[in-house]
């Protein structure tokens, strides 16, 4: 179904919330709102595991921002969420998206290494890419791209009638 962005990114707050209630979380929105052809519960999922890692490998006091635009041309939504963290290094920026990998650098903080192979595959399954990129202060900024409009068949839980070809 189309899901309004904007009430995906307030449902992931209200979750982030919930363990982690004094973060500075700063959220950019697009002036016009902002749809997605897609499963909001899988969104939401992903990005509630990407802020959580935004959370856990960047000190307490530092800020987190996610951005959202929206490109009608190219009818690709961009999500970016930054931190001020630690970062990945290069050589690791396309590892991290594997089941059950952890960077070296992480390994004093527990978890299972499969958050970002999750978020891969409910990205892929709405047709867009997530990419690990450097955050220009320092730290992680993940990059999702999707794109809006509806995508076929590669979308499994697409109803019928309301698909474009
Ligand atoms: P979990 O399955 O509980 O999420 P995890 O956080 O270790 O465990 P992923 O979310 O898949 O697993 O992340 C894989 C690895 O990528 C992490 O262990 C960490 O090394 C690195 N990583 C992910 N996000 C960041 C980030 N924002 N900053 C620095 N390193 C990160
Ligand atoms: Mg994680």
């Amino acid at each position: 179904k189309w899901c309004d962005v904007g009430d995906i990114i307030s449902v992931v707050l209200t979750q982030v919330r919930e363990f982690s209630p004094h973060r500075n979380i700063q959220v950019e929105l697009p002036d016009d709102p902002a749809f997605i052809y897609g499963d909001e519960v899988l969104l939401e999922q992903v990005l509630v595991n990407i802020v959580s890692n935004a959370i856990k490998y960047s000190p307490g006091e530092s800020q987190i921002v996610i951005t959202v635009a929206s490109d009608k041309s190219s009818s690709q939504l961009t999500i970016w969420v930054a931190d001020q963290g630690i970062g990945i290094p290069e050589a690791e920026r396309i590892r991290i998206f594997d089941k059950f990998y952890r960077s070296e650098s992480t390994q004093h903080v527990t978890g299972t290494g499969l958050g970002l192979a999750i978020c891969k595959g409910i990205v892929e399954v709405h047709g867009g890419t997530i990419v690990a990129e450097p955050n220009s202060g320092g730290g992680t900024r993940m990059r999702i791209d999707i794109p809006m409009e509806a995508h076929g068949s590669r979308f499994p839980y697409s109803e019928q009638g309301e698909v474009e070809e």
